[in-house]
C-alpha cells in the first residue's frame, strides 16, 4: 500500500470536512464504496435493485430525490469500465440548502488508499468512516543501527517495524594480534572502520531515498559509534537531514530495531510536531538575520521566489483556508486571479470590469485552495513542501505573525 503525502492528506481533510457539512433533510444522501475488485456489472445490477426498493418509499419528496441520487450514480457509472487502481466512491444527493430548500451535490472520489469492502448506505448523512480511517496517521520512520561489527537498517510504519538490511562488517576488535606495530594496527583498523561507515551509510541513504514520505531517522546502537556515524556526515545530506534523535540501544541487528523503537516511543507522538518544529525554528532563526537571510515570506514574495525557482522549503499553515480565485468578465473575457479567505469569499460582491467601458460585474470563474495551488507551483520547481498544524508555538506563529505562508531559500536573494 502506498503511502499518502501531505498533499493527499490535506486534500482528503479538506474533502471530508465539506462532505461532513452535508446534511439531508430526510435519510436522502446516499453513500457508495467501490472496491477495485468490483465488477461495475455487479454495482449496476445493486443499484437497479436499490431504485425499484426506493420506489416504496413513504414521502413522495424524499423517494424522487432518492431515486434521482440512485438514477444519477448509475448514469456516473457508465464513465468506468472497471474502478480506478483504489476503486471509487460517490456521495451523492440532495443536501439541504436552508428553508426549505435542497440542492442536488454529487462528489466522486478516487481515494488515495484501497477500499476494502463494497458498502451502499442511504442516510441523512453522508457515510464517511471507511475515508476517515485512511487518514490515521501512518506515519513513517527510517530505522538505523550501527556499531563497527554490524549494521541494521529498518522501517517503522504505523506500527509495524520491518527489516530491510542487515550487514556485517570485516573491522578488525580493538586489539591487535601480536607481531604487529600497535600504530599500524590501529591505522589499518581505522581504515576499515571508515571504509565500513562510507559503505553502510551508502547503504542506508539508498534504501531511505527511495521510500517516499519518510517523516525522520531514528539513529541506535550501543556506546559512542552512532554519534560518531552521524557526526561526521556518512549519510547523504538529504538522509542526514531527517534524522530526529539518537538512541542507546544494547543490540544492533534485528532485536535492536524494537529496542530502537520502543526507546524512542515516549517522543515517537511528538516527532512530527517536532519535525515541523525543527523547520519552523530553521525558518524563524532565517527570520531574525539582517545579511543573508534565507527566510521569506509574504504571499507576493513566496511567489516570485517560487517563479524563480530558488525556494527550498515552502511552510504551509494547515489553517490557511484561503482559495485563488480567478474572476472574468463575461463581457470582453478579461481576467485576474485574486487570493481570498474563506470569509471574504462569501460576502464577495465581485468588482466590475476594469476593460470594459459600460460597467460589467467581474463573476468568479474558479477558485483552488491556495495551499493546492501554490504546492503546485512549489513541485514544479522541486521545491518541499510541509504543511505545518496548528498546535504548537511554531505553528500557530507560522499562522498568526506571517499569514500561514513562508518558506526558506535555497540561497539568499533581495526580493
Ligand atoms: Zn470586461
Amino acid at each position: 500500500m502506498t503511502e499518502m503525502t501531505q498533499r493527499q492528506k490535506y486534500d482528503l481533510k479538506r474533502q471530508l470536512e465539506e462532505l461532513k457539512s452535508c446534511r439531508g433533510r430526510h435519510t436522502e444522501l446516499i453513500s457508495l464504496y467501490v472496491p477495485p475488485s468490483k465488477q461495475i456489472f455487479d454495482v449496476n445490477a445493486y443499484l437497479k435493485n436499490e431504485l425499484s426498493q426506493s420506489q416504496n418509499i413513504k414521502s413522495k419528496t424524499t423517494m424522487k430525490n432518492v431515486l434521482s441520487a440512485i438514477e444519477s450514480i448509475m448514469s456516473r457509472l457508465k464513465n468506468f469500465k472497471q474502478p480506478p487502481e483504489n476503486g471509487v466512491i460517490f456521495f451523492v444527493g440532495h443536501k439541504s440548502i436552508g428553508a426549505d430548500k435542497t440542492e442536488m451535490v454529487a462528489f466522486i472520489i478516487e481515494p488515495p488508499q484501497p477500499i476494502t469492502t463494497f458498502l451502499y448506505r442511504c442516510d441523512s448523512a453522508f457515510y464517511l468512516e471507511p475515508l476517515e480511517s485512511m487518514l490515521v496517521e501512518k506515519e513513517i520512520y527510517g530505522l538505523f543501527l550501527i556499531d563497527r561489527r554490524e549494521c541494521t537498517i529498518g522501517l517503522l510504519k504505523g506500527n509495524h517495524i520491518d527489516m530491510l538490511k542487515y550487514m556485517t562488517s570485516q573491522v578488525p576488535g580493538k586489539h591487535g594480534r601480536g607481531g604487529q606495530s600497535q600504530r599500524r594496527f590501529e591505522r589499518l583498523t581505522e581504515i576499515a572502520a571508515h571504509e565500513w561507515f562510507v559503505k553502510c551509510g551508502e547503504t542506508a541513504s539508498e534504501i531511505f531515498r527511495q521510500e517516499e514520505g519518510i517523516n525522520g531517522i531514528l539513529v541506535g546502537g550501543p556506546g559512542p559509534t552512532k554519534q560518531y556515524f552521524v557526526e561526521e556526515n556518512y549519510l547523504h545530506y538529504e538522509i542526514q537531514d531527517k534524522i530526529i534523535e539518537t538512541f542507546d540501544t544494547g543490540y544492533t541487528d534485528e532485536f535492536g530495531l524494537r529496542e530502537l523503537v520502543s526507546a524512542a516511543s515516549e517522543t515517537m507522538t511528538d516527532l512530527k510536531i517536532s519535525s515541523e518544529k525543527k523547520l519552523m525554528k530553521k525558518f524563524l532563526k532565517e527570520v531574525t538575520k539582517t545579511d543573508d537571510s534565507l527566510a521569506v515570506y509574504g504571499e507576493a514574495h513566496i511567489r516570485k521566489a517560487l517563479e524563480m525557482g530558488i525556494v527550498d522549503t515552502l511552510l504551509l499553515s494547515e489553517n490557511l483556508r484561503k482559495y485563488r480565485v480567478k474572476l472574468t468578465c463575461p463581457s470582453c473575457k478579461y481576467s485576474e486571479w485574486r487570493t481570498m479567505s474563506e470569509d471574504d469569499l462569501e460576502e464577495f460582491d465581485p468588482p466590475d470590469c476594469s476593460e470594459c467601458k459600460n460597467p460589467t460585474s467581474m463573476e468568479v470563474e474558479e477558485k483552488i485552495d491556495l495551499i493546492d495551488e501554490l504546492s503546485d507551483l512549489a513541485e514544479q520547481t522541486g521545491c518541499k513542501v510541509e504543511i505545518i498544524s496548528m498546535g504548537s508555538e511554531e505553528g500557530d506563529s507560522l499562522y498568526s505573525a506571517f499569514s500561514g505562508i513562508a518558506g526558506i531559500l535555497r540561497y539568499a536573494v533581495d526580493l
